[in-house]
This record gives C-alpha cells, structure tokens and sequence, in this order.
C-alpha cells in the first residue's frame, strides 16, 4: 500500500517537472520567436504627468502589458525633458546609440524613439539623413500626457513598436507612427496644437496604418535623397542655418539679422508657392548671389515651391528650391547639407525633394 502511494507520488512529481520544462522551453522558444526592439526615450509629454516630464522608458513600457507579445524589448533612456529643449548634441548621442545598436546587434528588428512632438518632425528628418540601415526607426509621441483622460501615449507606443518589429518596415527611412498611421519623416508634420491627430503628412498621404491585427503599408518601400554619413562630431556641430518667414508688408531685415548673428544659411518661408515680397526678394537675391546659400521654402502647410521668377535666366548655385519640404525640414536639410560639403551640390541636395 506505501509503496504504491510512493510509487504514485514519484509519477506525480514527474509529470510536474516535465510540465514545467515544456512551459519553460515553450515560454523562452516564445520569447526567441518575437522580435527584438530597441526603444530609446527621449522625454516629451509621452512621459510627462500633470506635474511636468520625468517618466522612464521602462516606466512607459511597464505601462503597456501588450508590448510584451509584439517584441521583445530593450528599453535605455536618452533624455527627460521637453523636446523644445534639445540640443544638437542630444542629435548626435541619438545618432550615435541608434548606429552602435543597428551595428552590434543584426537580430535587432528596428529602434522605436519616444520623443516630444514639439520638434518629432525635425529629429525624424535629422534621422532619416544620417542612418543608413535598412531597418526602421520608428519615433512616436503623444499629445496628452499619461495621467490624463484617455492619454494617447499607450496606444502610440503600442503602434510604434509594432511598426519597428515588422519587416514590411525595412527600407522606408525613418518613420513616424502616431494616431494609428505610419508617416514619412520628410513629409512628417504637426499641424494641430492640441488634437490627438496632430500629425499629418500633408503632401505624400499616409505610407500605411496600424490596424488591430498589424501593419499594413499602402505604398511601396523606398527613400528619398542621399544618407549623409556624417560623424556624431559633425552632428553635434551642425552649422546654424535661420528660418525667416514671409509676411504682409515685410523686409528683409530679420535676414541680415540673421547673417549678422552667424547663419551660415538661410531657409526663406515665402508665401503662397514661394513668392517673397518685393524687399525679401531683393535680399533673397543678393545673399544667393554673393554666394550665401539659401533655400526658399513655402509658409503654406502642404504644396511644392516654385521659381516665382526670381532670377532671369539659372539660378546661382547658392539658391535652392525646397520641393515639398517645410520650413523645418529644409531646414535640417540644409544643415546636413552645409556639414557634409559645399554649395555647390546644393541644388542637388534638394532635387527631387
Ligand atoms: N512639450 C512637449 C514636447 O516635449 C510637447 C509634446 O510632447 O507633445 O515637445
């Protein structure tokens, strides 16, 4: 009778330890199975409470149990502050950290980039010029912050790095995925102060969605312009460049002001397709002439610039047209640009933008 009691407690515990070793292969083949996503946070109301910014990456994460079964995450923290704080030399430790996780690690899927969306619009351009890898990185944000009513950071986040982890991803440029679309990082705007739908991409449309079962891609893959292979150095010493808006009745004199501070370009937002007022265009004129590089851009949210008849026959070197970039982005553009080499190829650099 004892014995067939032992005998039985010995099957029992048999049965126990070989259910634990199934679940625990099943559970770490699982965890192999996902993919591996890199998220790097920046600050930004994302990870803000009514009481200002401060929330972790891992704070953000832990907040989203669901994360867990999209990827399997490696989560660092990069800054806390708002975005309308950052630096150059927080572009070039972004910089540098996305390239040494791309290059260290080839299991690695994408790079999510929780950022404030004051400038996401910039930094995703910054990006989008300087990685070359093929995989994603995917910057979202929110526009409420996490103790508020139905906060949109959870969602965002959730979208985002669903994004990174999935290969239709690959060869886009850098992404921005906010409100359940996937944006282009040239094209990438805010357009709203407060609405959760802030962000739009007001000339190429949406390039896909997140929808409850995954990603889907509307166009196909590819991206715009040359990568600029610039150092982490050179980003965190990128060239002052000015924007100068276009305004009833102005002149150009916050354009030499602007010259006369140390700019080392300057992005003309001019109205409607790019026309400048008579004084602006003047200035305009005698900068791109002298050699002083400009780009002339629109204030108009969505639409390409055109020539507005601004030179009689070519255009010297030192103008460009911005194509369908905005002021900001053109901006960045043209900081890059002005790093990485002369104005001669300035024209160049914006063709086709
Ligand atoms: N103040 C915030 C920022 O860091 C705004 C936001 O994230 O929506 O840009």
């Amino acid at each position: 009778m004892n014995g067939m009691l032992h005998q039985s407690r010995r099957h029992a515990a048999r049965a126990v330890m070989l259910l634990a070793l199934l679940l625990f292969s099943a559970n770490s083949a699982w965890a192999q199975d996902r993919p591996h996503v890199l998220v790097i946070a920046t600050g930004g109301t994302i990870a803000s409470t009514a009481s200002g910014p401060g929330l972790t990456g891992d704070a953000l994460v832990s907040a989203i149990p669901a994360l867990g079964k999209v990827a399997r995450l490696q989560v660092e923290d990069l800054a806390a502050g708002g975005s309308s704080g950052l630096k150059r030399a927080d572009w070039a430790r972004l910089v540098r950290r996305i390239r040494a996780a791309f290059a260290g690690d080839p299991t690695l899927a994408g790079i999510v980039v929780t950022h404030g969306t004051d400038t996401l619009e910039e930094t995703a351009m910054l990006l989008d010029l300087v990685i070359a890898d093929a995989r994603p990185v995917v910057l979202t944000g929110s526009m409420r912050s996490s103790d508020e009513i139905s906060a949109d950071g959870p969602a965002n986040l959730l979208e985002a790095v669903r994004v990174a982890a999935d290969p239709q991803a690959r060869g886009r440029g850098t992404l921005v995925a906010l409100d359940g679309q996937i944006l282009a990082a040239g094209d990438a705007a805010k357009l709203s102060t407060s609405r959760t739908s802030a962000f739009a991409s007001p000339n190429q449309g949406a390039l896909g969605a997140v929808i409850e079962d995954g990603v889907r891609f509307f166009q196909p893959a590819g991206r715009a312009g040359r990568v600029y292979d610039l150092s982490p150095e050179r980003i965190a010493t990128l060239p002052r460049v000015d924007i100068v808006l276009s305004y009833f009745d102005g002149d150009g004199a916050l354009a030499d002001a602007a010259v006369a501070a140390g700019a080392k370009g300057l992005v003309v937002a001019g109205f409607g397709s790019g026309t400048l007022a008579p004084p602006m265009r003047s200035t305009v004129k005698a900068l791109a002439e002298s050699g002083f590089p400009v780009v002339l851009s629109a204030r108009v949210a969505s639409g390409a610039v055109k020539d507005s008849g601004l030179w009689d026959g070519k255009a010297p070197a030192a103008f460009a047209r911005s194509g369908f970039l905005n002021p900001a982005k053109a901006r960045v553009l043209l900081m890059v640009h002005l790093a990485a080499g002369g104005t001669e190829t300035l024209q160049a650099a914006f063709a086709g933008r």
